[in-house]
């Protein structure tokens, strides 16, 4: 059994995602960081959405604690670590603080970049509008989600996306 966090979600072959335990909260996540992969992921009858029951999640606060990775993890994060110690199972991540935080409890992580060749994810802004894309610029807005810069084309709101 495999739990995947969302960076699997987003990025393996999806005949790779078939039999893997995600959290109910990744899906609002994944619909935030990728709409259309979103709706692809969730049209997979292969994957177990699980809701996590409030004593896992103090299993993982705990041990997220004594590593001390705790207080950089998202909500989301503490839910897919609560599944994998919960559940005995692999957790698929390329966060480094999972990972810490599985290893120190003698649990297996999987990257979800392939093993050997860590991947390195490149990113340019897209247009919504006209999809024109531009390397990212050095002053360019800061912000979790949503736009940071103005298309010189059309006017758009540019997102940032991985690069092709
Ligand atoms: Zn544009």
């Amino acid at each position: 059994m495999r739990v995947l966090d969302t960076a699997a979600l987003l990025h393996w072959p999806v005949n790779q995602l078939a039999d893997g335990v995600c959290a109910l909260s990744q899906q609002a996540e994944l619909e935030r960081v990728s709409p259309q992969r979103s709706l692809l992921v969730q049209s997979l009858d292969s994957i177990q959405w699980r809701d996590v029951p409030p004593a896992w999640l103090q299993t993982a606060r705990e041990a997220a604690a004594s590593s001390g990775d705790l207080p950089r993890l998202s909500d989301v994060d503490v839910d897919v670590l609560a599944l994998a110690l919960a559940l005995d199972a692999m957790l698929v991540t390329d966060d480094y603080r999972l990972q810490n935080v599985m290893q120190s409890q003698q649990r297996p992580t999987k990257s979800v970049g392939t093993v050997g060749a860590k991947q390195v994810w490149r990113w340019e802004l897209r247009c919504i509008g006209c999809r024109a894309t531009t390397p990212v610029p050095s002053n360019v807005d800061r912000s979790k989600k949503g736009a940071v810069a103005e298309c010189d084309i059309c006017g758009s709101p540019m997102n940032v996306k991985r690069a092709r």
